[in-house]
């Protein structure tokens, strides 16, 4: 097995960079090459089919199916012009990821040969047997039904031969069984909330569009490395190993030189990108070796969604022609930074305004508060519910460790903004001179011209104000964005309706309209100071602050998932029409499900790799050294013997000791398993899991990673981190 371990490091160590294929043209010929988009319609829909669709896509309307199967006709042309043979509905599950079940185009044509067809009603809506989709009891497996949908808003694309239709996925009763339903109707909610307040400022606006640029960061490892390592196979990150005697702490991989290998497999994806119509643009080494990054230009939020779930897929396909494995893990390896997915989060107009930026005028600027306030008032209202959109089996592992956003939610201002707050909460109503748009004179005296310092950041907050937008950081890596996107806009979507509907009442009893915006400003603002916090995530002190100020400081992931039932959860989503009741209770149904079975494959492997893999390895290492006693001892006689044998007899201890606690931990943590498995309800099994299940898992790891320390090098089984962490 230690030749497995030796072989494979020496052909991570010699590998040279792949070649990549580079197009010869620049990146504006081949860009959204592989996309049916709006250049692709004109050229391939009839005119009033283009019309119509355009005109279906730009306000939201639905699509006859006559007008389904002309679109279908021209998309089915360009995709067999372009090597399709096949289309897919792909949707996004429950699962991470997404899911696609492809159908060759051929139908019989009567004659006993086949034509390529594709009709109206296979572009709209299909029935995949959904029944293995998780779906938290909704779907009993004998009504299997579901059905995907097309969603126009995002457009068709080619992948290996295959036409992607972006659709939604939804049961038979009409309950989202997906990510993107209730995205869009977050989305939907956001769009008309802060469209109603936006029009305050300007009659005009018609739409508001969410805005999302995430950075998407992984780590590579060689896939001989990656291959020896069960671990990483079968759970993504690695379940033991010793730290290694260099990791982070010269802090000279961060936006140091990418090595070579690394680079080629870079250009490659950002080729593969561009023809996907991916906006790739930024791309760097991360802190922690091996670890890197890459973001795009940010786009709406449900396009640049579908084109994260795009990438990651991607991802490791092209890391594949690499020879390397990506792991999107949240925390691959213990003891260095762990992935995050930071979502930069904006509002922005339909007449080119962004809601979160300051602007030129008083009046641009009180606009700018107020929604800033807002946002503030919905993050502060959801703290505990924002942070079970992105908590998992997968991402508590970097949550609240010491470099990442710690499991609390809160919200970083900068010190111009935390000013300017200050100002409008202290000034009282009498101070304020305020005159309507029109007239000559229009004095906000408190909302002064606002010039944001970006250079102004605080690296430990989850979620903070960067400039024009909010970069919300605790998110996972491995994570669908939509989860987090759901929450997010519905809960700024039902904030901002009901500080139009206060400020509706008060312009109502003849209250200025923009006096009665600072008012209700003012009022969010004092509100949700609690929210606020500028200095350091990581200290101590802040956990404790943040327990008095009565923020959410749980911990446990299933114990979170319960802020998705909480009353004021159930009632938010209602109002904005993205959940209902019952929906929310059998997604809950799923969190918990998908908790319960990661934790349990991963006891599974590291039970595993302790019986089968470290324990005989160390057995065959102490078999030596009692040898060597043994040799010792017949050699030399008394006092001597024992002063020489003394350190093996010692190690031969300490190996005893550690391989005696993972047999009784193992053993613990297989009865801790079974007892879970029993339980029925999937909320009990899930607490289960994490109380009982990972803390003998975590006590295990300890032992291993001791061993690791005392077993010879040569005998040693799997891969080191120093092996696995620096690609040359
Ligand atoms: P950082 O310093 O955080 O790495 P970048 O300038 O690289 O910041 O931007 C990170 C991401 O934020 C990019 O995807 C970028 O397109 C996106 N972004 C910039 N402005 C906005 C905005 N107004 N709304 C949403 N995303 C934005
Ligand atoms: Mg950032």
């Amino acid at each position: 097995m230690s030749d497995l371990r030796f072989k494979s490091v020496e052909t991570a160590s010699c590998r040279k960079p792949v070649k990549v294929d580079v197009p010869k043209e620049r990146v504006e010929k081949y860009y959204a090459k592989q996309v049916f988009n709006r250049q692709k319609m004109f050229e391939y829909l009839p005119k009033d089919t283009y019309t119509a669709l355009v005109d279906a896509i730009d306000n939201k309307k639905p699509l006859s199916l006559k007008l389904a199967d002309s679109v279908a006709e021209g998309m089915k042309r360009w995709a067999i012009e372009n090597g399709a043979r096949h289309y897919t509905h792909w949707f996004h599950p429950l699962t991470d990821g997404t899911a696609e079940k492809h159908d060759a185009f051929i139908e019989h044509d009567g004659k006993g040969g086949v034509v390529e067809n594709f009709s109206g009603k296979l572009l709209v809506q299909q029935e995949p047997d959904a029944s293995s989709f998780p779906n938290g009891g909704i779907r009993n497996t004998f009504e299997a039904r579901g059905y995907s949908a097309w969603d126009i808003s995002s457009p068709a694309f080619i992948i290996d031969g295959t036409l992607c239709i972006p659709t939604i996925f939804i049961s038979y009763t009409g309950e989202s069984l997906d990510y993107k339903t209730p995205l869009l109707k977050a989305l939907n909610a956001v769009d008309k909330a802060a469209a109603r307040v936006a029009r305050y400022f300007d009659p005009e606006v018609k739409h508001v569009s969410s805005y999302l640029g995430w950075e998407q960061e992984y780590f590579l490892v060689d896939e001989a490395l990656y291959a020896a390592r069960p671990d990483l196979v079968m759970t993504g990150r690695t379940l033991m190993g010793h730290e290694s005697a260099k990791n982070q702490q010269l802090e000279d991989h961060y936006f140091g030189a990418i090595p070579a290998r690394v680079e080629a497999f870079m250009l490659d994806l950002e080729i593969e990108c561009h023809k996907l119509g991916i906006p790739a643009k930024t791309r760097h080494n991360e802190v922690a070796p091996n670890q890197f990054e890459l973001a795009p230009i940010f786009e709406e939020a449900n396009l640049a969604n579908d084109h994260n779930l795009l990438l990651m897929s991607l991802m490791a396909e092209v890391a594949r022609r690499h020879n390397f494995r990506v792991l999107l893990h949240e925390k691959p390896f213990a003891g260095i930074n762990g992935s995050g997915k930071h979502n930069n989060w904006s509002l922005g107009t339909d007449r080119g305004k962004l809601l979160f930026a300051p602007g030129k005028t008083p009046e641009e600027n009180l606009q700018f508060i107020a929604f800033v306030a807002n946002v503030m008032a919905a993050v502060n209202k959801h703290n505990a519910l924002m942070k079970a959109t992105i908590i998992s089996a997968t991402n508590q592992h970097r949550l609240g460790a010491n470099e990442a956003p710690p499991a609390i939610i809160s919200m970083f201002l900068g010190s111009q903004l935390n000013k300017i707050l200050d100002e409008i909460e202290n000034t009282s109503a009498e101070d304020i001179i305020l005159e309507g748009k029109n007239k000559m004179k229009l004095e906000i005296s408190q909302i002064p011209e606002i010039k944001i310092d970006n250079t102004d950041r605080n690296r430990t907050s989850p979620f903070a104000f960067t400039g024009n937008r909010f970069e919300y950081r605790a998110v996972g890596s491995s994570a669908n964005c939509a989860a987090a996107l759901i929450a997010l806009n519905a809960a700024v979507a039902d904030q901002l309706n009901y500080f139009a509907d206060a400020v509706d009442a008060a312009m109502a009893k003849g209250v200025d309209r923009n006096q009665a915006i600072l008012e209700e400003t003012r009022k969010q603002i004092r509100e949700s100071r609690r929210i606020q916090f500028d200095g350091n995530g990581y200290s101590e002190e802040w956990k404790e602050e943040a327990a008095k100020r009565g923020l959410d400081t749980e911990t446990s992931a299933p114990l979170m998932y319960d802020a998705y039932q909480r009353p004021e959860t159930v009632e938010m989503f209602a109002r904005t029409g993205v959940f209902t009741k019952k929906e929310l209770e059998a997604r809950n149904e799923v969190k918990w499900e998908m908790y319960s079975k990661k934790i349990q494959i991963e006891a599974r492997v590291l039970g595993d790799l302790a019986i089968n893999h470290v324990i005989p390895a160390a057995t065959r290492y102490q078999s030596l050294l009692l040898d060597n006693v043994y040799k010792i001892k017949q050699l030399f006689k008394g006092d001597k013997a024992d002063k020489i044998a003394r350190q093996d007899m010692a190690l031969i201890e300490q190996i005893a000791d550690n391989m005696a606690s993972i047999k009784s931990n193992v053993e613990l943590m297989i009865n801790a398993r079974r007892k879970a498995n029993h339980l029925s309800d999937e909320r009990s099994k899930a607490i289960a899991y994490h109380d009982d299940v990972f803390p003998l898992m975590e006590k295990i790891r300890k032992s291993i990673d001791d061993l690791e320390l005392m077993v010879d090098n040569e005998i040693w089984p799997l891969p080191k981190y120093r092996e696995l962490l620096f690609i040359r």
